[in-house]
């Protein structure tokens, strides 16, 4: 794979920047973040630039990539090193859910479970994979972590569940899906709301909701609350959502650029 290099430095300087924004509102609290490159539309050599930084030298290799089309996502990695961690971040279709699951070892996370449909065809896809790879799928691979998707705007337009069913989804994921790990909440919210958030102290409606569904669920299901995470904040709205408890940003344009329309994207 062709990477030029000029393309490959600007990559990394904004995952750097990225990177330092999100530890400026961390502070020393110590707290981990991930941080999801969302690289959706954008071509496999942009993933590989970040994933095996070239210059300088000092630059760690970034895993953690999402992606919105599950054909996308199935292309990409067969391209590209099992090192990366793949997260499916798009609306899912149900009959994409088992095919994705079995053929992509390294798909880490799925963020966007909203019916109990799904997660059933995820967890038929994962165990296809674990039974037939056998003793070749390492550990932390034989589950798949899950998050639920909460439509926390109560936008009609968009997807998840809402706040008041996601107890019953959970339950689900945790007692009928065992090689499925349910690792906590996803909300993406309303476009305006992030949009004025984009300075760190902004309070975001969304978030507020995502986290105190967050507090609520873990009560219902006798969890601790640390046990289920919250993914929330993207390019506009990121460090917002850190200050207010974000445990994953996914974050897209900032590091990767603007993207093209669906029919002009180029994979390869
Ligand atoms: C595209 C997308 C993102 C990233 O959006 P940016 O604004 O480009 O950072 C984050 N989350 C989801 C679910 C997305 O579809």
């Amino acid at each position: 794979m062709r990477i030029d290099p000029a393309r490959a430095k600007q990559l990394v300087e904004n995952l750097q920047r990225v990177t330092q924004r999100v530890d400026a509102v961390r502070g020393g609290s110590g707290r981990k973040v991930r941080l999801i490159a969302v690289s959706k539309l954008k071509p496999a050599r942009d993933i590989l630039a970040l994933h095996q930084p070239q210059s300088p030298s000092t630059q760690q290799p970034h895993h953690d990539f999402g992606e919105n089309y599950t054909d996308e996502l199935t292309t990409k990695a067969a391209l590209l090193p099992h090192s990366i961690r793949w997260h499916m971040i798009g609306g899912l279709q149900t009959n994409k859910c088992k095919p994705l699951a079995e053929s992509v070892p390294n798909l880490f996370s799925v963020s966007s479970v909203d019916t109990a449909k799904k997660a059933d065809a995820l967890e038929k896809g994962r165990k296809a994979l674990v039974e037939k790879s056998g003793d070749e799928v390492a550990e932390e691979q034989k589950r798949l972590r899950v998050l639920v998707q909460v439509n926390t705007s109560g936008e009609e337009s968009k997807s998840g569940v809402e706040p008041h069913e996601t107890t019953a989804l959970c339950r689900h994921i945790r007692e009928k899906c065992p090689t499925l790990r349910l690792g906590g909440l996803m909300t993406i919210g309303a476009i305006a709301r992030s949009r004025e958030s984009s300075s760190p102290d902004a309070l975001n409606e969304d978030f507020v909701t995502l986290r105190e569904t967050r507090d609520r669920v873990a009560g219902e299901l006798g969890v601790e609350r640390e046990e289920l995470e919250l993914s929330m904040g993207m390019s506009s709205d990121f460090e917002a959502a850190i200050a207010q408890g974000s445990d994953e940003v996914r974050v897209g344009t900032t590091i990767l650029g603007e993207r093209p329309a669906k029919k002009d994207a180029k994979i390869q």
